[in-house]
């Protein structure tokens, strides 16, 4: 299959050396573009800023914004079979970034703020038969949130990251995920490392794709 990855953070400019931006470092979606190269995917990477090598064998296409990011998923979404959404898009940018850098003793600016696109709601109507897979960063209540993203985002299956707990989430080496998808299925994993979890991910991705093949036979 060919498999579309989306990791790391993105970054919203306040002027042109300040940025808002989140915690996540791109070993979940590193991971995923890894273990799918491994188990001989074609695989396309769309990373926002982390420190992190490429995986041998997969295309990287650097972005820094959620705008960025959109535009290289909306370009890459025609090649691919699945696209799993891993990045943590940010949520909010400056509405008016500045043009010079913003000086210190003309006193705290106020920023004001506005939503990012929303990728994957911007690329559903583009989904056809393909696979798309997203991650949810949770607190509490982590089934509810879940199932309502997997529903409003066309998602076929959602990764449920619990980032409450030391063990998971951003930075970590291991998370602790549950997978919810579409049919009702719910599969709660234990801690493991990012690595485990790409090839649950994965495999379940590639059940899928058998079930479409015989469907379509
Ligand atoms: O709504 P929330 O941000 O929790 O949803 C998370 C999922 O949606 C992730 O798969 C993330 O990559 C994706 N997302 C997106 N565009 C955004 C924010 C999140 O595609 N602006």
């Amino acid at each position: 299959m060919k498999v579309l990855v989306t990791a790391g953070p993105t970054q919203e400019a306040i002027d042109p050396v300040r940025f808002i931006s989140n915690r996540s470092s791109g070993k979940m979606g590193y991971a995923l573009a890894r273990v799918a190269a491994d188990r001989g995917h074609e695989v396309r990477l769309i990373s926002g800023p982390v420190s992190l090598q490429p995986p041998n064998g997969v295309g990287v296409t650097p972005v820094v914004s959620a705008q960025d990011m959109l535009a290289a998923v909306e370009r890459n979404l025609d090649w691919c079979d699945v696209l799993i959404m891993c990045a943590a898009v940010a949520d909010w940018r400056p509405r008016n970034p500045a043009a010079g850098k913003l000086k210190k003793g003309g006193g705290a600016p106020t920023l004001e703020l506005e939503p990012t696109p929303d990728i994957l709601r911007r690329v559903a109507p583009r989904k056809g038969g393909r696979i798309f897979v997203g991650f949810a960063a949770e607190t509490e209540d982590p089934e509810s949130e879940a199932r309502r993203k997997l529903r409003e985002k066309s998602l076929d299956l959602i990764v449920a990251n619990d980032v409450a707990r030391p063990d998971s989430g951003f930075g970590a080496d291991t998370n602790k995920v549950v997978l919810f998808s579409r049919d009702g299925g719910k599969h709660d994993l234990p801690v493991m490392s990012k690595q485990e979890v790409a090839r649950h991910v994965m495999e379940w991705v590639e059940g899928q794709g058998k079930n479409a093949e015989r469907i379509g036979s």
